[in-house]
């Protein structure tokens, strides 16, 4: 797969699982790095040169799950508190030189560089050649080790190709870097570590340690095994910074391979005591590159695996690459760190590493793949429902109320105030108000039992996310005495265009749909939820919550009776939604090639996207994602709301051309909707999704890290959209529909216990067969047709 992708589009689909990049291209190298990022859920590190450092075309940075930093900044002339995803140490740097001569600080002469997506290593294949005209081939490889996810490792092997002599490599472990890879940011605070200590070991070991401001410690470890041997010297120890020197006599067309090893530890590792000595003992005894190879390349192929999908289209190179980058952020390395799922993934530094409501994207692929990091990720977030009780009582309400961006303590971290680079005016920033994101938390707890059938998650953390959150709906909700309705006020819905009434005062919307229909939503499940408890657990968490009989029927009362707006005959974004005014659409794109950032333009001509029918991504339409057409129709009866077939049809005719996609989840999103009645553009906005990132289509976004969001759910739309795959009432449902570039498809599921739930679609048939196990046999309903399919059995439906 070449990153290009005009000489894809004619012939047949060059190797699906490689990414490959030729030659150097400064403009491009922020991409380059992030898309060839390798990590293991523990820790990820950008595909920057081994002998580069942040100048404005490289950005080498390594992240570690989890390791957020608080710090203040002042921003638009006022303080504020922030936590970041930390730089951490870079453990990359090694570069040489003909003693005397220039150290190499790149670029090569000619460059190659292969990103092996089955087996997760990255290498590069150069030509340097110095001032004096020496040509020095260079191969490198590197790992992030999914087998041992405290290891890192690079290969470097030079061979002089015309010259002999004294050769010097240097290594080095780097900590004095800064969290300086997003331009739109530098007015915050970037030095997040200190220095504790570092030095060189006769053996030409390196070691490091730093603290952020919070206290956490990050230890690093670096071995070399040079062959043919040499000794190290002490190079450049400073603090900071510890590094090493290695002098051999070279010989023209005799390699020198250079095997850097690396441990991280932190003083948050589980099972670690000081995170130095675990370092470096690590270090000292990890096999070598080879053994480290060949284990990591087993993992990878266990986790292919599990994310088998076998389909016949020329888009499987962009498929696999969005699975390998979910795959190096969420593992099962990362399932015990207490971390949330980033929604720039561990790729860069856009969003300062924060958790959104793209989860409910992602783990909709990790609930029937890996269930256990689905759970992990909700775990994450149940440990911060006391964080979101205290948000939703800051605001005078009760309940749970989680945060719009969400880091290490689950406090908010959404910016109050944000940089239009086409005005240089700071504004005003109400994207916190977006509330649905505790819907999203809600929903995602529902549909990992749906997968799974975990009663011990419900009961231990599920239901009281679920019940908080619509205890948190209930006592948000208002009622209108003259409409006899319910509202939610001043709210943000997905589509972060509209942040306030052009002719109100106040920031924030009243009724946005989807926020409305998916509360009603969660005050139906929560109910749902106790009443699948165990009856003690049921008494317990009454007993906690100080829940009463009467709660569950006041949210009964308050879901059917929430204020669903409709203007034209498709639901309204929000209340008032029908007093904006028509862009003048011809116009702006006569003058504006692209529209994506509509409402930097329309700020920087002293306008507003507040006046204007207009989206930046799907907002009502969110509720045809999110469930079934029948599931929207039953959830509008409830609220007393005749919802006709044609309501999804007209209400995408409606929105569609209003919408920019400003934002990579928009084209998942519709994607998605359109399949029931475009699938010509369903399979476009599909291609959009799955390549968003390969294409950089946000222009210039993904070098500040990857979509996870728009990764995963292109993914989930052959996982369950063109299947239309459903898991409800403890069954799996069946309804492909599969885009006519399609013409089968093939997938292993996990489901309720089972390992090997394999389903094929074509267009003639669907099979669906189980591995044989000792589980339970699964109930599937395709069309009107049920069926039982038990441990090692097969049940094929004619279409
Ligand atoms: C989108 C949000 C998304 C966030 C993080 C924004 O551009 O509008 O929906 O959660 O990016 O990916």
């Amino acid at each position: 797969m070449d990153h290009h992708p005009p000489s894809r589009r004619d012939g047949p689909e060059p190797d699906p699982w490689t990414l490959r990049w030729s030659g150097y291209e400064p403009a491009e190298e922020g991409l380059r790095e992030a898309l060839c990022t390798v990590g293991n859920g523990y820790l990820a590190t950008r595909g920057a040169a081994p002998e580069a450092a942040a100048d404005g075309v490289h950005y080498p940075g390594t992240y570690l799950a989890g390791c957020y930093d608080r710090t203040g900044s002042v921003v638009g002339g006022r303080m504020f508190a922030h936590e970041d995803l930390v730089n951490c140490p870079n453990w990359l740097p090694v570069t040489f030189r003909r003693a005397g001569g220039e150290w190499f600080t790149g670029p090569p002469e000619q460059q190659e560089l292969d990103l092996d997506l089955r087996r997760g290593v990255l290498t590069r294949r150069a030509l340097c050649v110095d001032a004096g005209g020496r040509r020095t081939r260079l191969l490198q490889r590197r790992i992030a080790s999914q087998a041992r996810p405290h290891l890192a490792a690079l290969e470097t092997v030079l061979t002089p190709e015309d010259w002999s002599g004294p050769l010097e490599v240097r290594s080095a472990l780097d900590g004095t870097v800064t969290n300086s890879g997003v331009p739109r940011y530098a007015g915050l605070t970037a030095r997040h570590l200190t220095p504790l200590g570092q030095g060189t070991e006769p053996d030409g070991t390196l070691w490091l340690q730093t603290a952020t401001g919070a206290g956490r410690r990050i230890a690093l470890a670096a071995r070399h095994r040079l062959h043919p041997a040499a000794d190290a010297s002490d190079g450049d120890t400073r603090p900071g910074l510890a590094g090493c020197t290695f002098r051999l006599d070279a010989a023209a067309g005799v390699p020198v391979t250079l095997d850097k090893t690396v441990a991280v530890h932190t003083s948050h590792d589980p099972a670690t005591g000081d995170p130095l000595d675990a370092a470096r003992q690590l270090a000292a005894t990890a096999p070598d590159f080879t053994t480290l190879l060949d284990e990591h390349a087993l993992r990878w192929e266990q986790l292919w695996r599990r994310c088998r999908i076998d389909a016949d289209f020329p888009g499987l190179g962009p498929l696999h690459l969005s699975l390998f980058h979910l795959l190096q952020t969420c593992s099962e390395h990362s399932a015990d760190l207490d971390v949330g799922i980033p929604a720039r993934g561990l790729h860069g530094e856009a969003y300062r590493g924060h958790v959104f409501w793209d989860e409910l994207f992602v783990l909709r692929l990790l609930d029937l793949r890996f269930p256990e990091l689905a759970r992990a990720a909700l775990r994450y977030r149940h440990r911060r429902l006391d964080a979101a009780r205290r948000a939703a009582r800051a605001e005078g309400l009760r309940g749970a109320s989680y945060p719009w961006q969400s880091a290490g303590d689950g406090q908010e971290q959404s910016a109050r105030v944000h940089l239009n680079p086409l005005s240089g005016r700071w504004l005003p920033d109400h994207s916190h108000l977006q509330r649905h994101v505790g819907s999203a938390v809600a929903y995602n707890v529902w549909q990992y039992y749906q997968a799974t059938g975990d009663r011990d998650f419900l009961a231990e953390a599920g239901t009281e996310i679920l019940v908080e959150t619509a205890r948190y709906w209930a006592s948000a909700a208002e009622y209108a005495p003259a409409r006899q309705r319910w509202s939610i006020r001043g709210v943000l819905g997905p589509d972060e265009y509209h942040d306030a009434y052009p002719w109100a005062d106040r920031p924030g919307l009243d009724d946005n749909a989807y926020t409305n229909v998916l509360a009603s939503w969660v005050l139906a499940r929560a109910a749902d939820a106790l009443d699948l408890l165990p009856a003690r657990r049921r008494a317990e968490l009454a007993e906690r919550l100080a829940l009463d009989a009467a709660e569950p029927d006041r949210w009964q009362e308050i879901g059917r009776h929430l204020h669903v707006p409709f203007h034209d005959g498709v639901i309204s974004q929000f209340d008032g939604y029908e007093r904006l005014a028509e862009l003048d659409w011809d116009a702006y794109r006569r003058r504006h090639p692209d529209l994506r950032r509509l409402d930097r333009i329309l700020e920087a001509e002293g306008d507003s996207a507040n006046r204007y029918r207009v989206s930046k991504q799907a907002d009502a339409l969110m509720l045809w994602y999110l469930f079934s057409a029948r599931e929207v129709r039953d959830l509008l009866r409830r609220l007393g709301h005749p919802a006709g077939h044609e309501l999804m049809r007209r209400t995408a005719s409606y929105y569609l051309p209003r919408t920019v996609h400003g934002s990579t989840l928009s084209s998942v999103v519709h994607a998605w909707v359109l399949t029931r009645c475009d699938r010509r553009s369903s399979w476009r906005h599909f291609r959009d999704a799955l390549t968003a990132d390969l294409h950089d289509a946000q222009g210039g976004t993904t070098r500040e890290g990857v979509h996870l969001g728009a990764m995963a759910g292109a993914v989930d739309l052959l996982q369950r959209c063109y299947t239309g795959l459903e898991l409800r009432e403890d069954a799996l449902w069946l309804d492909p529909r599969l885009p006519s570039a399609l013409g089968s498809l093939t997938m292993d599921l996990r489901y309720r216990g089972h390992w090997g739930v394999r389903i094929a679609v074509d267009r003639k048939n669907v099979t669906v067969a189980l591995d044989p196990d000792h589980q339970e046999p699964v109930t599937v309903h395709l069309r009107g047709t049920t069926a039982r399919v038990g441990p090692g059995g097969s049940r094929t439906f004619a279409l």
